[in-house]
C-alpha cells in the first residue's frame, strides 16, 4: 500500500467518523474557531485536570480535511499535559507548512496530515483546530476559567 494511501484512508476514516465529536458541558474553555477561506467552523470544548487535559471534544461543521484534523487531533491531545499539546502544536504546524520538517513517523496517525503539505490552499483547514485549541488552552489558563470566542 502506498504510503499516500495509507494517509488518505486515515482522513476519509476520521472525516466519516469523527472521534471526541459532540457537546462537552461543563467545559473549563469553549472557542469557537473559523477559517473564512473555506468556510470551516467549529468549536472546541476542554476540560482541566491541574494541567492535563482530561477531555476534549470539539463540533461544528467544516471540510473533510478540517472535520478529519479536529478528530485526529483531540485523539492525540487528550490526557497531554498543556505544554505537551503545545509541543505537539508547533510538530503539526512544522509538518504542515515545512518541506523540510523531519519524518513524522512519532507523530502516529497524526502523519496523515502532511499530505495536505501538497495543497497549500488546504493548509488552514488543517490547522484550524490546532490554532483553536492554542486559544482554548490559553482560555483556560486566565484565572476565571471564561469562554471566549476568537475568529
Ligand atoms: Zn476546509
Amino acid at each position: 500500500m502506498e504510503l499516500n494511501d495509507l494517509y488518505r484512508d486515515v482522513i476519509l476514516d476520521h472525516n466519516r467518523r469523527p472521534r471526541n465529536f459532540g457537546a462537552l458541558e461543563p467545559a473549563d474553555a469553549s472557542v469557537e474557531g473559523f477559517n473564512p477561506m473555506c468556510g470551516d467552523r467549529l468549536t472546541v470544548r476542554l476540560r482541566l485536570d491541574e494541567d492535563r487535559i482530561s477531555d476534549i471534544r470539539f463540533e461544528g461543521q467544516g471540510c473533510a480535511i478540517s472535520t478529519a484534523s479536529a478528530s485526529l487531533m483531540t485523539e492525540a491531545v487528550k490526557g497531554k499535559t498543556r505544554a505537551e499539546a503545545l509541543q505537539l502544536f508547533d510538530r503539526v504546524h512544522r509538518l504542515l507548512t515545512d518541506d523540510a520538517a523531519p519524518p513524522a513517523d512519532e507523530l502516529g496517525k497524526l502523519a496523515a496530515l502532511s499530505g495536505v503539505r501538497e495543497y497549500p490552499a488546504r493548509v488552514k483547514c488543517a490547522s484550524l483546530c490546532w490554532h483553536t485549541l492554542a486559544s482554548a488552552l490559553r482560555a483556560a489558563d486566565s484565572s476565571s476559567l471564561a469562554a471566549v470566542t476568537t475568529e
